[in-house]
């Protein structure tokens, strides 16, 4: 077994090397790795020597979310992240926002709604990943080897074939260590693959350099108004109060991520509550206290089952659960975590809630 790649720091190191060497010339690599890196979160292993296996079509379904809101118009331009004139993944991502109309706020609204271009989409997707990215992204720009230390992509090429993939299992394999070191270092890897990402698209798209817009915000942040539709039908059931302080809330108070939109993209209701504008900036991009997080997931789930239902906006409660224990099993203890406006707690978890 290769120990190096079992350590988290040295994982890291070679993963940003390869990042940082040479131009790149799409952002598909970087779509790759947030993607996978958000896929250890959710689908930790027991063991942290554990391998574990990566589906392509569950990849391209997480790289069509990071895709989602970047493909809208950007202060009227469309902005380019490949040099290609059919850059294949905004195709198919901007073919499904098509298909499901103008308001599908989230992947999981347009599955439901076009189901048909939604496979049509994962399919492009998967591929076009296994033919670009994914047989790139442990070589060094230039070399012709590749020196696998994340997964095997021996059967990774420009031209592979679906049928190529299915004999694979239609799937990547991580090697042991990879999954959790991932996760472990998600923390850091993904505000460090915004960066870059930001960057390409800026050299892309040259425009952008006069005005100096918000495009991070575009590509990365959570539009309030696309969330907006959930304020009201929360605050009849659970009363319009801050979920953090407990405070009476005004007509248009923010709508929270508990688990950080920054670290983990999850838009599904339950992951989402009503918080004042206070809470809501001071708490940003930080790891709530385990207790916040376990008041979260007890929710009555029947009710939030009812407003999905009625906004079709999908609770994705299984996937909160998972993507919780993946980042807090993650955590060394001690890290401090945010307990309410103005408040850190330091991480304990040697009562761990159930769910962990
Ligand atoms: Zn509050």
């Amino acid at each position: 077994m290769q120990s190096e790649a079992v350590d988290p720091l040295m994982l890291g190191q070679r993963v940003v090397a390869i990042l940082e060497t040479g131009l790149r010339t799409a952002t598909y690599k970087l779509a790759a790795l947030m993607a996978l890196v958000e896929h250890c979160i959710e689908n930790l292993p027991e063991r942290p020597d554990d391998t574990l296996r990566v589906p392509l079509p569950e990849l391209a379904h997480r790289v069509l979310e990071i895709y989602w809101q970047q493909v809208r118009p950007f202060d009227g331009h469309e902005l380019r992240q490949s040099p290609q004139p059919r850059a294949r993944i905004l195709i198919a991502t901007n073919q499904l926002r098509a298909a499901s109309g103008r308001a599908a706020g989230s992947v999981d609204v347009a599955r439901l709604r076009a189901p048909a271009a939604y496979q049509s989409a994962i399919d492009e997707i998967t591929l076009c990943l296994a033919q670009q990215p994914l047989h790139r992204l442990q070589k060094l720009p230039g070399s012709s080897t590749s020196d696998p230390f994340l997964y095997d992509d021996s059967f990774l090429h420009d031209h592979v074939s679906r049928s190529t993939l299915r004999a694979h299992g239609d799937a990547i394999e991580l090697k042991p260590g990879v999954a959790h070191g991932l996760a472990r270092l998600a923390g850091l890897l993904k505000p460090a693959l915004e960066i870059m990402w930001v960057e390409d698209v800026r050299r892309m798209n040259r425009f952008l350099d006069a005005e100096v817009p918000d495009i991070a915000g575009h590509l990365f942040g959570r539009e309030r108004s696309a969330l907006a539709v959930v304020r009201e039908p929360f605050k009849e059931a659970f009363g319009p109060h801050c979920f953090y302080c407990g405070t009476h809330l005004p007509a248009n108070n923010p709508i929270d991520h508990v688990l950080p939109w920054s670290l983990v993209g999850i838009d599904g209701l339950s992951n989402l509550v009503l918080a004042c504008a206070r809470c809501n900036g001071d708490k940003s991009g930080a790891l709530p206290a385990l207790a916040i997080v376990d008041r979260v997931v007890q929710r009555e789930r029947p009710i939030l089952e009812q407003i999905a239902t009625d906004l079709q906006w999908p609770t994705q409660h299984e996937r909160v659960v998972a993507a919780a224990r993946g980042i807090y099993r993650g955590q060394p203890a001690g890290v401090p975590t945010w307990a309410g406006y103005k408040q850190s707690q330091r991480l304990d978890i040697s009562f761990p809630p159930r769910w962990i």
